[in-house]
């Protein structure tokens, strides 16, 4: 068996199994969320979330969505609708450019998927001009793009390629922890945002290890 056939196979209902479980690990993380934006923000975020996350997975489940492409802009209007806010828009944004960026297919590859992501980070990136280092979501979004790439560049299968970029995230949250926020509503607190980890970074690590486990099962 060739190592193509041992991929995943990556349709619809790979997309409804990671937003359930990433509905779930931020309903979970709920307070965790709340707490972090609480010294930095408004305490809004692990609300956001949880509320984003189950619009979105109530979406999927009425759409009847007939691949990955299609369940992603579902997710995506979902989580902009009802979200709401700064990071309503931005998360919404990481699926709707998933939706665009992936071949509209029943079916889609590993290569897919990864490069999707790399697209779905560009937008984000054009929508908040964030950059690494600005103590934002971005923090653990790139660098869990640039290690799947690198591993499944290497040959590694997907499944531990994303489990290789899931710690990456976690990593990329926990470094935003001295950075001094130069975006969003933490950058008005300038020297005050040191010493905190950015809310955005640490949800946005939920959805590479949930990413991680629908691939897996
Ligand atoms: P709000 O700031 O509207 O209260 P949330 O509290 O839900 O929204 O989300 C805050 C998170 O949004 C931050 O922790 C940060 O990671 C992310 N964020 C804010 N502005 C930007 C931006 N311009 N680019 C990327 N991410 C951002
Ligand atoms: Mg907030």
């Amino acid at each position: 068996m060739s190592a193509v056939q041992l991929e995943p196979s990556l349709d619809a209902a790979f997309v409804v199994r990671w937003i359930a479980l990433l509905d779930d690990r931020v309903t979970e993380s709920e307070m965790l969320l709340t707490e972090l934006d609480a010294a930095i923000g408004d305490a809004d975020h692990g609300a956001n979330m949880t509320r984003g996350l189950h619009a979105a997975r109530t979406a999927l489940r009425e759409g009847e969505p007939d691949g990955p492409a299609s369940a992603c802009a579902a997710v995506g209007r979902a989580l902009i609708s009802a979200i709401g806010g700064a990071s309503g828009p931005l998360f919404g944004t990481v699926f709707v450019a998933l939706g665009r960026a992936l071949p509209t297919s029943e079916q889609v590859r590993a290569d897919d998927l990864v490069g999707a992501l790399r697209e779905a980070m560009r937008a984000v990136q054009r929508l908040g001009a964030a950059v690494a280092g600005d103590k934002t979501m971005i923090d653990a979004i790139a660098p869990a793009v640039a290690e799947l790439e690198r591993r499944f560049g290497d040959g590694m299968p997907l499944a531990g390629s994303l489990s290789a970029a899931a710690r990456a995230a976690h990593h990329g949250a926990l470094a935003t922890i001295p950075m001094r926020a130069r975006k969003g509503r933490a950058s008005y607190l300038g020297a005050r945002s040191e010493g905190h980890q950015d809310p955005g970074a640490t949800s946005s690590a939920l959805l590479f290890e949930t990413l991680c486990a629908a691939v897996q099962r």
